[in-house]
């Protein structure tokens, strides 16, 4: 087989759904076998410099058992926190030029989705992941351009489950405190309408603030979780930065926001086996995934309408997903050969966002 051929065909047509995507970017991202797999027969064949990436299943037969996909980038199981980090950073600082920005993470549980966004709990910062850098870089630029552009930090953290969205950083309901909760007039001056709805915002002047933040906002969640195991990864998380500038000499403002959103596991639910509680978020997962597709796959068609209204998450999102807002997809994969059918799931929904559908790879006569 030849992949570059087979791919030649289709760089025509990538080029040309390439013009339609406009502010949308997939990057696939493959994570390592774990040291408890005891099989490490992977199912990821050829990754491509220019994103290209097949994945095979040598047990199936025919066109099932090898399909090629195309996404801005593929990092392998090699790639560092850094290395991931460094092709996002554009994108961090369009925040403080007053661009809305959306990083997600999508895949099954257990795929990386959590080590991408935040990293492994040792927290040492070469594994910090996207959220942190994310941070710390928009301090380390605001603070390049203090001299010219006073910038303001506000930050919320919700979690969606069930299609509820429950605040990570309130104060209420025993939950624990963050001593700077703006005051309400303060908030309403950082942001204009696209904050998160009934949902706290803490105003931020360090990295350090934002690592307390977000750990109080993982217990939070934490809490929340003993009630139903491992809810974690069956609720969307999103952390929420506000941006605004003040320029020192024309008085202009600028406003910039940036979610950071990882995501409910994507894996099916066999309908015959869940019932009750696990059912219902199953349902509740679907809508919301499919929703989330539905509204970037109308964005990146331009179709005239965009059904945000479908789930809380798309609500929740609106205003960093459209218009002039740069949108930025983890597709995170599990390598092993038992995970083929949902790592084609997975890739399948991401090729469908990203606009490129290339098919199942054709073997060469
Ligand atoms: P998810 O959030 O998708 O459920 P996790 O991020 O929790 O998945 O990852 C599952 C396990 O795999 C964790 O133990 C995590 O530390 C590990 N892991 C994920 N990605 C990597 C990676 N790139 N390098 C090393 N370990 C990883």
């Amino acid at each position: 087989q030849n992949y570059h051929s087979v791919l030649e065909e289709n760089r025509k047509l990538y080029n040309e759904v390439q013009d339609l995507k406009g502010n949308i970017r997939v990057y696939c991202r493959i994570r390592p076998f774990l040291s408890y797999q005891s099989s490490k027969q992977t199912t990821i064949e050829y990754i491509g410099e220019n994103g290209e990436l097949v994945v095979v299943n040598p047990l199936k037969q025919g066109k099932d058992s090898r399909r090629m996909f195309k996404f801005n980038k593929v990092f392998s199981t090699a790639a560092t926190q850094e290395e991931v980090f460094a092709d996002t950073q554009p994108l961090i600082r369009s925040v403080l030029d007053g661009y809305n920005v959306c990083i997600f993470a999508y895949g099954q549980t257990g795929s990386g989705k959590t080590y991408t966004m935040t990293g492994p709990s040792s927290s040492s910062k070469e594994d910090w992941g996207v959220n942190y850098r994310a941070l710390n870089d928009l301090f380390q630029i605001s603070q390049s351009r203090k001299t010219s552009i006073a910038y303001e930090v506000g930050v919320q953290m919700v979690e969606i489950y069930n299609e509820q969205v429950r605040d990570l950083l309130s104060n209420g309901g025993g939950q624990k405190r963050y001593p700077s909760t703006l005051s309400y007039f303060f908030w309403l001056h950082l942001v204009s309408y696209d904050a998160v709805p009934d949902a706290s915002m803490h105003s931020v002047r360090s990295t350090e603030d934002v690592l307390e933040l977000m750990n109080i906002g993982l217990m939070n969640r934490a809490v929340g979780a003993t009630a139903l195991n491992e809810r974690s990864s069956r609720s969307h998380s999103i952390l929420t930065v506000h941006v605004r500038g003040v320029d020192l000499e024309t008085d202009a403002v600028l406003r910039g926001s940036l979610h950071l959103v990882d995501l409910a596991g994507s894996e099916r639910v066999d309908r015959s086996e869940a019932t009750g509680d696990r059912l219902r978020e199953a349902q509740h997962i679907n809508k919301s995934l499919s929703a989330l597709g539905d509204v970037i796959f109308a964005l990146a068609q331009k179709s005239p309408h965009v059904p945000y209204r479908n789930s809380k998450l798309t609500q929740v999102l609106q205003s960093s997903l459209g218009g002039q807002a740069k949108t930025l997809m983890f597709v995170q994969l599990n390598p092993d050969l038992d995970s083929y059918a949902e790592s084609v799931s997975t890739l399948k929904f991401a090729e469908r966002v990203s606009g490129v559908e290339l098919g199942a790879a054709r073997r060469n006569k």
